[in-house]
Formats: structure tokens, C-alpha cells, sequence
């Protein structure tokens, strides 16, 4: 047989034919690298067997091994039950299984078995109650010198975990040599980091628990490391392509801000400074602003945008959905207001001709300022000269989107707004490519926002306590979630609830409805009747669009808070509070287990977006995050974002550093960092390609 290579197929490692090779490709093991990084998912302890005359009958847990002597069972009664007798030549034990019958076509008398589990005394007779078995081929593998893990392997469906652990088990020895160490020791004993070809093989065959964690963190700040590499690289694409520096001056800066109604608050100058730093660079700005909703994030952006335009340069804004860049537009030309700056909306819907004036208005450099949704960089719109992209609220995409939106033959500044605070890790992570600005900070003149916890059977209070603020000219909304998945149901639901309201109470103040499935002219008129106070209530079925800004509707009450998650509660209460009036949210929620109470509780006692994002990541874990994402970054198996975090700092770090001495990732000693990466990003993001 000739040696293994790390990409040599499974097929040809001892104990393995095509069958066998078939089903462990099924598991995405196709070579004898992947077989090594296939790790156990847990371990089992497999205590060292003790000498059955020497147990006393209260040990809360003991292994013993030895011969069946005999078997018994009794089918019926009320708990069935399977049992047999042990003996170890010491002495005997009886092990007893409820509900165990199907044993009988394994244990027999005559077979060694180790068995493990609490042991106990039944009229005078020891016993083990549903122990953990296993088979002994071998009596003389009883033996163990001390404690063992056992290693327990991700199944497949005809594959078991103990078949994975018998191949893993017998290439290891040789496996483990072809290893490659990715470092230089100095590096490693830096930063207490284990060697990784002894990693690799403790994380299959431990010594001990101590032996695995260390192992265990030396593959996880590994798989850090690689990713971080991969996003260092891009990174260093992004700004190594030259961009028209938008120079700012005391006099651009005055007349910029002579334009807005208002003084920016500390944490948008300091955005502004960031920013205007940026922008007057020959490198392209890749930043990430940060706000809740409404801290005043367009004015920034507008800066931004006026900066550009100063510079005789084009800008544009893009959001998610044409409601939000409508709604940009009209922030942005009231400010603008009789300015000669030339601001225009492109969306979808409009008139051809129009479309095709704007389109040559703006390939002649007559519009300065484009706002419109995140299809104009896609849809080959062409500016005369682009310094300046803003996309706002896009936190669903990852950092493939980024680098594909950009890759486009131009180097514009770039600005990323979000609304939804984005966790430390994130930031490290998804959206690690970006610097990042945080505005921290609320424009005066609001009021507070309270937020308090009810029960369902207290909303005849409820009731009576929004009729009052509705007395008080306030307006208010009904949140519904999607009760049933099922469109037609979930009608239903909201449905009853509207006609519940309008036919109670309420009724006499106007009540809307709105949800999902309503055509969209019905929804605008809904919203329109909502907006100008028209009706003093709106039920909403799933979410009250983003970006709905009704400053007099300052009382919410969600029903079935439970089920929704915590970063959309907070993005619903959100829409609330936008007047100098104090806001009440009210989460009506039966919480069903201690985690959705964790979460509505979280709620209730802050506002700090931050605070709630890292709590809802911690909650619900990054799974979701990075499972269903198409962020584009490589798969982590071992790290655990949440836990590894300073893994994760260190190792960025460590990776920007690796990418600013050794950009091409050339040098003779970064051949096996270079070839992972390659195998963890793969030609998705051409990042060693020279793009
Ligand atoms: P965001 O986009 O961050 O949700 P907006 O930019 O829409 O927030 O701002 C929310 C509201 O606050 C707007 O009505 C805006 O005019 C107002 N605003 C923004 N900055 C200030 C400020 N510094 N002082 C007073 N009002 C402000
Ligand atoms: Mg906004």
C-alpha cells in the first residue's frame, strides 16, 4: 500500500472498500484529512473496572466486566424487564434493564460485557439498574489501566459511531505524522497553543479532559485563524484599489451642517469625524455604522454624501426595499431643500421614459445624489463619477454579497448603515472586513420608552389603560406574530383580534388592520389612514413595515411576546418613543419555559441594543447566524464563537498581522497556511488569485 497522503482518498485507508467509502462520503469525509477532522461530537467515560468484592453498594457510579452467567426476563406486568447475572470471579452482580427485552438477541450467557452505571443493593443483592453496556470481544480488554473517553463520532445512517472510531482509530498512528504544523514553535509557546499534529490526535484519543480542552483550543483558534485570514485578504483587496479622496474643510463642514434643522448629537459628530477621516483618503472607506433606529443615521449618511458632492463627485443610497428609499428620498430632499445639490429616486415602477432621463442625467454627472434600492449597483446603472455607495440596513448580507457589490470595476467609498446592533462577534466575524462606527446615543428631546411584562388575562387593564393614552391623542398598535404558518390561519388570527378590537372599546377610536398578504395598495391605504391619525389603532399581523415612522403612535402591545425573537422585539419597539411623549411597550406573553422568559425579561429591563443583540446571540446561539447565512465565510466545526471569543481577537490579530508582512501569502513558510486556506474558502472568494 503506498503511504497516505493527506488528500488520498479514503478508499485506500486500511479497513475501508468502496462501500465503507460511499458512506463516509456521505458524512463529507472523502480523504484522509477529512477522516482526521472529523471529530467526536462527546465522550463517554469508560471507567476502569472494579473488582466486584469490593464495592459496597452505594457508589453513585462503578464499571464492572466479566462473564453473563445467566439471563432472565419477565415480558409482562406493568415494567417489563430484562436482567442477567455478571460475575467477575470476585463476586456477582445483577444488571437489570427495564423495558430491556430486545436484549435478549445480544446477551447471552457466555459473553463479556462491561457495564457502568449507579449501583445499588436489592434485598441483598447488588445491583446495576439500566447500566451503559459494552460488548467485550476480548475479556482480557476489560482490563483498563485507568479511566478511558471513548470517543462517540457524529453517525451516519449505516454507519456507526463505533465503526468511524475503529477506522479513525487504526490510521491515526500514521495519519497523525502527515499533520502539518502551521507554525514555528516561538509562535506557538507565545500564545500556549499546543503543537497541531498532537492536537489533531488528542482530539480522537485524549489522555484526559485537561488534554482534549487544550487540543481543543488549538483547533478552534485554527479554524479562527483561517477565517480571519480570509477576511484580512479581503480586505486588503478592498483597499488596495485607489479611491478619489473627498477632502473635507471647515467651510465644507459649515455648509454642510448649515443645511440641517438640528445639532448633531456627540455620537454622530463623532461618526462624522470618523468618517470624514476616512473619506479623505486615497483608499477606499469600508465602514460600518451602527445605530438603533432612530438614533439619526441618515444625517450621517447625508454628510457623507454632501462630502462627495463637494468634491464635484456622485453618491448613492441604497436600502433594502423601495418603501424605505422612498422614504429616504424624502428625508433627504427636505433637508436639501432648495439647495442645488440634485437628488433623484430610482426604483422599480417608474415610468420608462423618466427612467431613461434619469439614467442620462445621472452617466452625464448632472445627479449628484441616487437613492434608491440595493439593485442599482446590480442592474448596470451607469454614474459619471461614483465616489460614495451607502447601503443601509443590510445585515442579511454576509461578506460574499459585499465583496460581489463592489467588484464591479469602481472603487467608491463605501458606508454600511444598520439598525440592528450587531454583537461583538459579528462584528469579528460577518462583518469583520469593515471598521465600524457606533452611534450610542439618542437626539434629544425624546421620551423615555417603558416597557412592562403582562399576562394575558390582564388585558381588560391593558384595554383600559391604552383607551386612555388614546384619550390623550396618543395612537397605538397591536402586534400579532405569525401564529400559524399556514398564510390563512395567521389571517385568521389577526382578523379576530381587529374585529375583537374595533367591536370593543377601542372601537370608537378607528381600528386598521394590516398583515402580510394584503395587495399593497390596500396596506398603503391602511397606513396612510394610520399615519394621519385617521385611526388611533393598527393591528398588525406580522410587523409593522420597518421604517414606519408615525411620531404620534407611542404605545405598543405585542401579544404573544414569547414568540417572537429578541432583536425583533426590540426592532418593533423600535417604532414607538419617536416623540418628545413618553412610550409605553407593553409584551403580553405566556412564557412556556425559562429561556422565553429570559428573553422578554431581557426586554423589559433595557434599551441598549447592544445589550440585547449579544444576549439574543447568546440565547439562541450563532448556529443560526452562521448556519443559514450565506455569509460566505468558511464552516466552523470546533470554535465556538460565543465561548471562543478571545480566541477569536487573538487570532484576528495574529491573521491581519500574517497578511500586512506576507500579502501574496508567498513565503516558504506559509505553503501549508496558503494551501488551508484555499481548502476553507475555496475558489469562493479568488482570495489568493490575484483579483
Ligand atoms: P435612523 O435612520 O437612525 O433610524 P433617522 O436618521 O431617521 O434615524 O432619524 C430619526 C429622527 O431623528 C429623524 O426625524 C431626524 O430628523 C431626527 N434627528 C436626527 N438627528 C437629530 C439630532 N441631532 N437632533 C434632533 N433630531 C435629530
Ligand atoms: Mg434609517
Amino acid at each position: 500500500m503506498p503511504p497516505l497522503h493527506p488528500d488520498t482518498p479514503v478508499q485506500y485507508v486500511k479497513g475501508v472498500g468502496p462501500t465503507r467509502a460511499e458512506q463516509l462520503r456521505q458524512l463529507g469525509i472523502e480523504t484522509v484529512e477529512d477522516l482526521l477532522l472529523y471529530f467526536p461530537r462527546r465522550f463517554d467515560l469508560r471507567r476502569q473496572a472494579q473488582p466486584i468484592e469490593t464495592l459496597r453498594g452505594d457508589e453513585p457510579a462503578v464499571t464492572v466486566a466479566g462473564e453473563v452467567l445467566s439471563v432472565s426476563e419477565r415480558p409482562g406486568g406493568k415494567r417489563p424487564f430484562f436482567e442477567c447475572v455478571l460475575s467477575d470471579g470476585t463476586g456477582w452482580v445483577q444488571l437489570k434493564w427495564f423495558y430491556g427485552l430486545y436484549l435478549r438477541n445480544q446477551i447471552r450467557p457466555g459473553i463479556h460485557l462491561a457495564a457502568s452505571g449507579k449501583i445499588g443493593v436489592y434485598r441483598e443483592v447488588l445491583q446495576l439498574i439500566n447500566p451503559q453496556f459494552q460488548m467485550l470481544w476480548d475479556p482480557a480488554g476489560a482490563k483498563l489501566d485507568r479511566d478511558e473517553l471513548l470517543p462517540v463520532y457524529p453517525a451516519g445512517a449505516k454507519l456507526s459511531s463505533g465503526v468511524i472510531a475503529q477506522i479513525i482509530r487504526r490510521v491515526l498512528p500514521e495519519a497523525t505524522r502527515l499533520v502539518q504544523s502551521w507554525f514555528r514553535d516561538d509562535y506557538l509557546d507565545k500564545r500556549a497553543l499546543m503543537p497541531r499534529p498532537e492536537a489533531v490526535a488528542a482530539m480522537h484519543r485524549p489522555q484526559d479532559r485537561d488534554h482534549w480542552a487544550q487540543a481543543r483550543r488549538r483547533l478552534a483558534y485554527d479554524e479562527c485563524l483561517l477565517m480571519q485570514l480570509g477576511i484580512a485578504l479581503i480586505r486588503l483587496r478592498q483597499i488596495s484599489r485607489p479611491a478619489h479622496p473627498l477632502p473635507c474643510s471647515p467651510l465644507i463642514d459649515q455648509r454642510i451642517r448649515k443645511r440641517l434643522p438640528f445639532k448633531l448629537t456627540g455620537a454622530q459628530d463623532r461618526a462624522v469625524a470618523d468618517i470624514a477621516a476616512d473619506l479623505a483618503r486615497e483608499r477606499p472607506m469600508n465602514r460600518l455604522l451602527q445605530g438603533d433606529v432612530g438614533s439619526g443615521k441618515t444625517v450621517v449618511a447625508l454628510y457623507a454624501a454632501l462630502l462627495a458632492v463637494a468634491n464635484r463627485k456622485q453618491a448613492a443610497i441604497m436600502a433594502p426595499t423601495e418603501v424605505l428609499a422612498s422614504q429616504h428620498f424624502r428625508k433627504i430632499t427636505d433637508y436639501l431643500a432648495g439647495s442645488k445639490v440634485r437628488t433623484e429616486l430610482l426604483v422599480g415602477g417608474q415610468p420608462a421614459a423618466h427612467r431613461r432621463r434619469l439614467l442620462d442625467a445621472l452617466a452625464q454627472g448632472e445627479i449628484d445624489i441616487l437613492v434608491g434600492t440595493h439593485a442599482l449597483l446590480t442592474e448596470g446603472v451607469t454614474f459619471s463619477d461614483l465616489a460614495l455607495v451607502v447601503v443601509d440596513e443590510q445585515h442579511k448580507f454576509g461578506v460574499r454579497q459585499r465583496t460581489q457589490i463592489r467588484g464591479k470595476g469602481f472603487a467608491p467609498h463605501y458606508l454600511v448603515m444598520t439598525a440592528t446592533p450587531i454583537p461583538r462577534t459579528l462584528a469579528l466575524t460577518v462583518f469583520g472586513d469593515l471598521d465600524c462606527s457606533i452611534i450610542d446615543e439618542m437626539p434629544p428631546g425624546r421620551g423615555t420608552t417603558t416597557t412592562r411584562c403582562a399576562a394575558i388575562d390582564e388585558m381588560d387593564a391593558i384595554l383600559a389603560e391604552v383607551q386612555g393614552r388614546l384619550d390623550a391623542g396618543q395612537q397605538a398598535y397591536f402586534i400579532y406574530p405569525l401564529v400559524n404558518p399556514s398564510p390563512k390561519l395567521q389571517l385568521t388570527a389577526a382578523q379576530q383580534a381587529y374585529t375583537e378590537l374595533s367591536g370593543g372599546p377601542l372601537g370608537r377610536y378607528g381600528v386598521g388592520l394590516v398583515h402580510g398578504q394584503m395587495p399593497a395598495p390596500q396596506k398603503e391605504a391602511v397606513m396612510a389612514d394610520f399615519r394621519l391619525g385617521r385611526t388611533k389603532v393598527l393591528v398588525a399581523s406580522v410587523v409593522v413595515e420597518v421604517g414606519v415612522d408615525v411620531p404620534a403612535a407611542n404605545v405598543m402591545v405585542i401579544m404573544h411576546a414569547e414568540r417572537f425573537g429578541l432583536a425583533q422585539l426590540h426592532q418593533l419597539r423600535g417604532r414607538i418613543g419617536r416623540s418628545a411623549a413618553d412610550a409605553l411597550c407593553i409584551l403580553v406573553a405566556e412564557p412556556k419555559n425559562p429561556l422565553a422568559r429570559q428573553r422578554i425579561e431581557t426586554l423589559a429591563e433595557t434599551h441598549d441594543g447592544f445589550k440585547i443583540a449579544e444576549e439574543d446571540l447568546r440565547l439562541r446561539g450563532p448556529g443560526e447566524i452562521f448556519g443559514t447565512q450565506q455569509h460566505g465565510l468558511p464552516e466552523l466545526k470546533v470554535a465556538d464563537l460565543i465561548e471562543d471569543f478571545e480566541l477569536l481577537r487573538l487570532a484576528r490579530r495574529d491573521a491581519f498581522d500574517i497578511v500586512a508582512d506576507d500579502p501574496g501569502m508567498a513565503a516558504p513558510h506559509h505553503q501549508e497556511l496558503r494551501r488551508q486556506m484555499l481548502r476553507a474558502y475555496g475558489g469562493k472568494l479568488d482570495l489568493l488569485t490575484g483579483a
